[in-house]
């Protein structure tokens, strides 16, 4: 069978003469960028992540690599003349978990990444066949943060197959322990100077072969399909909050653990309010006189509104905090405080009548009404000499 294969140099952007660590940053640059979580449904890309997996694998193997210089892809075909020993070609998401440091730890995919990104607990999540983590972005508005909501998403994601029950046979097809790995799932294979157990190439962690694999998922035990999952958002949350939903990612490959499902919450602006931490601040205007006379105002709260008691002879600026107000910790007790600024309007549009008057109290001042501006131009007297 001829098949066209792009040489591996070239897939992977490097010369022949590249180093081992310029292959393998050619790799983690492509690999990112073509993996198949971030190209959902993008068939090419898929077929381009396969590929740089496999010019990898080859490339960054001493041995395997010297062995494509001389005898090029007919190395590694079945039979080939390199072939021997070489065994077969691993699944890309293996090599890629690998590359990303993720071998000892397992993890889903994109686990080392939310890992590292997120802090996450790190431990043995993985295991044989774990599906991907997936993530979804939503939008939430402003008060659904602060207070809570429940939404239902309706995701396209790959999940047990009904036909076979995720096992990947064909209904009544036998099972067999694979003769690779003799079950375990895992193969010793040497690297350098360690041997390293790493997920059988064969069965791909699942420990058996069939038969007959199932027609509906061709062996793999999982399927895309429509799923509506239910994420409760906490009261409290803030833009950027990452909320797992454990299992709810892809399924694992015949009958594995499932992935998690990482919901990234993008919060909307509001109009009023802004917030730091669990704090709400919000700017509200008086007119001057109620500034100076006193009285009261009506400022707005997360729900519904407080009346605010204006002091006499509030200052532009004053903040008065009302205790309680603020939005909730997640998952926590404290509740902040919502801080409200005071500024003065200034008239700009003034009727001849308001004119007059405004003049008539501006003559009746004197050094007590406007104590600041009188004691400043005492002290900034010799400048205007
Ligand atoms: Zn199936
Ligand atoms: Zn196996």
């Amino acid at each position: 069978m001829a098949t066209t294969k792009r040489d591996y140099y070239v897939v992977l952007g490097v010369e022949r003469t590249a180093t081992a660590e310029e292959i393998k940053k050619a790799y983690r640059k492509l690999a990112v960028k073509h993996h198949p979580d971030k190209n959902p449904g993008d068939k090419s890309a898929e077929e381009k992540f396969k590929e740089l997996g496999e010019a990898y694998e080859v490339l960054s193997n001493p041995d395997k690599r010297s062995a494509y210089d001389r005898f090029g892809h007919q190395a590694f075909a079945p039979g080939g003349m390199g072939g021997a020993g070489m065994g077969g070609m691993h699944d890309p998401f293996e090599i890629f978990r690998e590359v990303f440091g993720g071998g000892g730890r397992g993890g889903g995919i994109f686990g080392n990444f939310f890992d590292e990104a997120f802090g996450q607990e790190g431990g043995e999540r993985g295991g044989r066949g774990r599906g991907s983590d997936l993530r979804y972005d939503m939008r939430i508005t402003f008060e659904e943060a602060a207070r809570g909501v429940e939404r239902e998403i309706e995701i396209v994601k790959l999940q047990a197959c009904d036909t076979c029950h995720g096992s990947g046979a064909e209904p009544g097809a036998k099972i067999t322990s694979c003769p690779t790995c003799g079950g375990h799932g895992q193969v010793a294979v040497t690297r350098g100077f360690f041997n390293i157990a790493q997920t059988c190439p064969r069965c791909r962690g699942a420990g058996q072969t069939i038969e007959k694999p199932c027609h509906a998922c061709h062996g793999e035990g999982r399927v895309e399909k429509k799923a509506k999952i239910k994420i409760k958002i906490p009261a409290g949350v803030e833009d950027g909050t990452r909320l797992r939903s454990s299992g709810q990612g892809e399924g694992g490959v015949r009958g594995g653990p499932p992935g998690d499902l990482y919901v990234v919450l993008h919060v909307e602006a509001h109009d009023i309010f802004e917030r730091e931490g669990t704090d709400l601040f919000c700017n509200v205007p008086i007119s001057f006189a109620k500034a100076a006379l006193g009285g009261e105002v009506r400022v707005p709260t997360l729900d519904g509104s407080a009346v605010l008691k204006v002091p006499v002879g509030t200052p532009s600026g004053k903040v008065f905090r009302l205790r309680g107000k603020g939005l909730p910790e997640v998952h926590g007790r404290v509740v902040g405080d919502l801080h409200v600024k005071l500024y003065v309007e200034v008239p700009t549009k003034l009727n001849l009548d308001q004119k007059h008057k405004l003049q008539i109290f501006a003559e009746s001042c004197d050094e007590t009404t406007n104590p600041e501006e009188s004691s400043f131009f005492r002290k900034a007297k010799d400048f205007f000499k």
